[in-house]
């Protein structure tokens, strides 16, 4: 089932009440849609009657597509500063659902899958296009450190982060995304190659994996994201 609650969100523009329609849970096997939505971009967003601005309301609900071996326990942006409080508490709601403390009919649909968090939508999204071209989620971290240790050089963490951002094809389509407004703002294009070159090196990448592979948030700016929104509170 895919549970949806009404909530009247303010509009950044005017101050205008608009109605949304938010959601507590998509199940994707049942409602392919929403995740058609989430990948172009529409779900959760609403025009302003009044002044005609676009926005979005951030996510916060669980994405369930047991089909694909995904649990994902997607938090709003703001939460990121506390994200090993939403990791336990996304842990509990996945082991009561479908894990450890789940019926054994449970814990047989969700076989293979592994609880995964992610904070706002260029990170969701980015982990439906992975899925979606058989690109374990690990590796395409790594993969992103490869190509920042070629380039030598990012951003400063807090604002931007770097998601893959169309399905791959020859190239592995990776860009500097603002986390807010979902805008690619610069593009870092890598051979699509690097994939499988990492996967067939697992050696030299093992303890950066594990590390990687430590936390159900699977993103190599785990600790970056949460400093950079720390520090803007003066810590
Ligand atoms: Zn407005």
């Amino acid at each position: 089932m895919s549970l949806f609650q009404t909530v009247t969100l303010a509009c950044p523009s005017c101050a205008t009440p608009v109605e949304f329609e938010l959601v507590a849970s998509v199940n994707a096997d049942r409602r392919p849609d929403l995740r058609e939505a989430i990948l172009d971009g529409s779900f959760q967003r609403e025009t302003c009657p009044s002044c005609g601005t676009r926005f979005r309301a951030e996510p916060q609900f669980a994405y369930l597509e047991l089909g694909r071996h995904l649990y994902i326990a997607v938090w709003p942006l703001d939460r990121r500063v506390d994200w090993r409080a939403c990791v336990a508490s996304s842990q509990a709601a996945f082991d009561l659902a479908y894990g450890e403390q789940a019926g054994v009919a449970a814990r047989e649909l969700a076989e293979g899958v592994a609880l995964r968090t992610v904070f706002g939508w260029p990170a969701l999204r980015e982990k439906l296009l992975a899925s979606q071209a058989g690109i374990d989620d690990t590796t395409l971290e790594l993969a992103k450190l490869a190509v920042l240790r070629r380039l030598g050089r990012a951003p400063l963490p807090g604002r931007l982060e770097l998601r893959l951002v169309a399905p791959p094809g020859a190239t592995l389509r990776l860009a500097w995304v603002d986390a807010r407004s979902g805008r690619a703002e610069q593009a870092v294009d890598a051979d699509a190659g690097l994939i499988a070159q990492i996967e067939a090196d697992a050696p030299a990448w093992q303890a950066l994996r594990d590390e990687l592979g430590s936390s159900p948030l699977v993103d190599f700016q785990r600790d970056l994201l949460g400093r950079g929104a720390t520090s803007r509170g003066g810590a």
